[in-house]
């Protein structure tokens, strides 16, 4: 060997061990620095809370979206492999199917106990609301007044007959709605009342809350339940509509409320800076970026709403705690089939 080459492998094998630990220092340093989110929350009404996350704390965030069951597969088929730090989705049915199947940890935060109040997030700790969004009666305000409004449950009275709108009970928000009132008035008084709700649709149900919105709008029926914040966008893009927000059983248990929320998986590597993000999203700073971007309420009751949200008025809210919407899911879904809610 020459000296010449002898120095440039020398020299070789001396830069390699200069840099090899800094390579490898340096994706320690990123892992730490980086929460992986698995999200059922669409990208775009995301994206900007977890880019002044980065701004704020240089932490990076990476974010996979789809759908949350297929989320929910993939998490249980990843096991221990899996990057995810932080499931989201919509929907605490959803949340707590993610918590039943065990691909979500317990967290215990003084934080996050301060910050939501205790109806929106798991008593075990494992999943916790972050914005809120409430499924509220809407009707066409040409046909109908207010004062003719007063509960869910009324909905399914004889004068509503071939005059009420509904989404299809395949989506995970009606089958929550129906869980929580049979926790609340049981399961027969519930069967009766989906019942009458049937008895009194005007046409097929919809796939869509914006469906039903427009349906109202355009007369085909006068009276639905939908999340507000779909009101919120209708209105927005369409401008001036007949139609209105009414809040029903205010004089009882108060408007079914549902979540966005999130809970650390199983099998992160980062559960410290997963849970401190999800403190994060809590804190004040945070909640307006989170729930105004899509019209929704903000879990932290420190935090008032977006104006034009608020202009929709106040409303007393259902307490109970959300992991009945999970528990009584399936059947929820048992009962509206069986009175051919479809
Ligand atoms: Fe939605």
């Amino acid at each position: 060997m020459t000296d010449s080459k002898r120095f440039f492998i020398t020299s070789a094998i001396g830069i390699f061990l200069l840099i090899a630990p800094n390579l490898f220092l340096s994706e320690t340093v990123l892992a730490a620095d980086t929460v992986v989110i698995y999200s059922a929350r669409k990208e775009h009404l995301i994206k900007p809370v977890l880019d002044r996350y980065t701004e704020e704390t240089g932490v990076k965030v990476k974010l996979l979206t789809d759908k949350a069951p297929s989320l929910l597969v993939r998490l249980k088929a990843e096991k221990k492999n899996t990057r995810a730090d932080l499931l989201i989705t919509v929907d605490a049915g959803n949340l707590w199917q993610a918590a039943k199947q065990g691909v979500l940890s317990p967290v215990d935060s003084e934080i996050l106990k301060q910050n939501v109040p205790e109806h929106l997030r798991d008593p075990l700790g494992n999943w916790v609301g972050l914005s809120i969004r409430a499924r509220t009666i809407v009707y066409n305000t040409n046909q109908v007044k207010a004062s003719e409004l007063s509960t869910y449950e009324a909905l399914g009275d004889p004068v509503w007959k071939k005059r009420l709108c509904l989404r299809t009970s395949k989506k995970v928000y009606n089958q929550s709605l129906v869980a929580m009132m049979m926790h609340t008035i049981g399961a027969d008084q519930t069967k009766a009342v989906v019942k009458s709700w049937v008895a009194n649709l005007a046409t097929t149900v919809f796939s869509s809350d914006t469906e039903v919105l427009e349906a109202i709008a355009a007369g085909q029926c006068d009276v639905g339940i939908v999340n507000t914040y779909y009101y919120g966008r209708l209105i927005k893009k369409k401008g001036k509509l007949p139609i209105a927000l009414y809040w029903p059983n205010q004089g009882g248990r108060g408007v079914h409320v549902n979540i966005s929320g999130a809970g650390v998986t199983r099998h992160s590597k980062n559960k410290a800076a997963a849970i401190r993000l999800l403190e994060w999203f809590s804190s004040p700073a945070a909640q307006n970026l989170f729930a105004d971007i899509n019209l929704e309420y903000p879990v932290n009751p420190k935090v008032k709403s977006a104006p034009e949200v608020a202009a929709w008025g106040t409303f007393k809210q259902d307490q109970t705690n959300l992991a009945k919407a999970g528990e009584l899911q399936k059947e929820a879904i048992k009962l509206m089939d069986q009175v051919g809610y479809r």
